[in-house]
């Protein structure tokens, strides 16, 4: 499931590749997709003849900017957006397509079909569902120590869920989660509660610096993107912990554990991130 710096990179490739063109039309062919307006219809009718003027991302949505209205997209699973020729034939399980005035489109695929779709005027789509709920931005410079001690002060709840949760922070899922406590090395299973100063600001500078690693590995595979056209939205990130079960540990050698935590696979090595019980 593509996290924030997957869908900061599509962000930056859309831009490059779609900012400023006109909608002329827009098909929706599996109409659950889109969830605002309910009606497919009237979601085309709303896009057609607006141009996109920017494209924006709260968490882990786009948003794109056009004239009078604001398109939120969320990718799900599986969602990937890539650029085509209109001319060229579809690809199975192409959903939607935002057809240009120049003659290029904009296909929106989903092989899991749980992307989503919500079209707002501009400016309302922050007063409601989704983006209304949504936590801190951890990329944003209002994202400080401070603002995280703030959000989960107090909090019994383990550290994993706690970040997990897209009420506290926005973009996080269950790798960057993974990687972040292990820069960290904080255990998972700590509690907010239990954290030290010093243990927080540690919290923090690695949530910032893990994403941001991330989101700059993606801007390195930004350019075949753009040059190619096509599909857009994976890149290969080097992760230290996830997905790495067995394998050294990068910082002590020892090896990588998997266990699973409020239903989620879970990362960590025991050695650098002990679990450690602060009585409060
Ligand atoms: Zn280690």
């Amino acid at each position: 499931m593509p996290e924030l710096p997957e869908v900061e990179t599509v962000r930056r490739t859309l831009e490059k590749l779609v900012s400023g063109k006109t909608i002329e039309s827009v098909t929706v062919r599996l109409p659950r997709i889109v969830r605002r307006p309910d009606d497919p219809e009237a979601f085309a009718m709303l896009l057609a003849g607006q141009t996109i003027r920017s494209i924006g991302r709260r968490g882990k949505f786009l948003r794109f900017v056009l004239d009078d209205y604001v398109l939120l997209s969320h990718l799900r699973m599986e969602g990937r957006y890539g650029v085509y020729p209109a001319e060229e034939p579809a690809e199975n399980h192409t959903h939607v397509f935002f057809r240009f005035t120049d003659g290029l489109e904009l296909r929106y695929r989903d092989v899991r079909q749980f992307g989503t779709m919500d079209v707002f005027p501009i400016g309302e789509e922050w007063r409601s569902e989704p983006l209304h709920k949504l936590g801190l931005e951890p990329l944003d410079e209002s994202f400080t120590v401070q603002a995280l001690r703030n959000a989960i002060a107090g909090r019994t709840t383990k550290l994993k869920p706690l970040l997990l949760n897209q009420e506290i922070v926005a973009g996080l899922g269950n790798i960057y989660v993974d990687e972040a406590l292990f820069a960290a090395g904080l255990h998972p299973e700590r509690t907010a509660d239990s954290l030290t100063r010093s243990e927080l600001n540690r919290l923090h500078e690695a949530i910032v610096q893990t994403l941001t690693d991330a989101v700059n590995a993606g801007g390195s595979s930004i350019k075949s993107y753009v040059n190619g056209q096509g599909e857009m939205g994976m890149f290969q990130q080097q992760l230290n912990v996830y997905g790495r079960k067995g394998q050294p540990c990068v910082k002590c050698g020892g090896p990588v554990e998997k266990f699973v935590l409020g239903g989620r696979g879970t990362h960590i090595c025991p050695a650098c991130q002990p679990v450690r019980k602060r009585k409060r």
